[in-house]
């Protein structure tokens, strides 16, 4: 499983790295303009750092990799996108599926709990929540990977159409309408990479 872990941070990196003008772009309507420069700044240190505690277990690895990344992140985002790599560690190889439900069941209430934000506010709740209800429908992820990959697309898009209830955003006239919300875009690039990095 490190194995796997260790690609998905890779592979989310390599993604980021190759979009994070345009998650800046997208942020400089919406945002403070930095989101893609603040999470490719998360991801690279969370390569950096996963690389240098490999020989640790695999959840104490991911504390350290969520704690980094919560500094280095720095803000909201720092706190509210390193949930998920803190619950990921608790994945349990014997049963996959299952601790992959307990997984984004506490991620999604640890955001709204932190963030205190609540689905359709356009954040990145808006594409956890979906996941974990079709993880809770769906028994075998692993033959259904493309299904998983198309519900993160479609409800990261989704964002585009809600008005911000959170963030800068929500202070603009237009409350960010027509715009997909940064957090949830880099968020859909980063569970896309976990799926396939575990199942693929
Ligand atoms: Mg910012």
């Amino acid at each position: 499983m490190i194995k796997n872990y260790d690609n998905w941070i890779k592979r989310s990196c390599l993604k980021i790295n190759n979009i994070y003008n345009e998650l800046d772009d997208l942020d400089q309507k919406v945002g403070d303009g930095d989101h893609g420069t603040t999470i490719l700044k998360g991801l690279t240190k969370a390569e950096k750092v996963f690389k240098e505690n490999i020989k640790n277990s695999l959840d104490e690895i991911m504390l350290i990799v969520a704690k980094e990344m919560r500094i280095v992140m720095g803000g909201s985002s720092g706190i509210l996108m390193s949930i998920f790599f803190y619950e990921s560690g608790k994945i349990n190889p014997d049963n996959i599926s299952l601790s992959i439900v307990t997984i984004f069941q506490n991620t999604v209430n640890k955001i709204k709990k932190t963030g205190k934000v609540s689905i359709g506010d356009k954040s990145i709740l808006d594409v956890y929540v979906p996941v974990l209800d079709y993880l809770n429908t769906s028994i075998k992820i692993d033959k259904n990977l493309e299904s998983i990959n198309k519900i993160i697309t479609n409800s990261s898009e989704s964002t585009m159409n809600m008005e911000a209830k959170v963030g800068r955003a929500k202070f603009l006239e237009k409350k960010g309408l027509g715009i997909i919300d940064p957090g949830a875009y880099s968020t859909s690039i980063i569970l896309k990479e976990f799926f396939n990095s575990i199942y693929k």
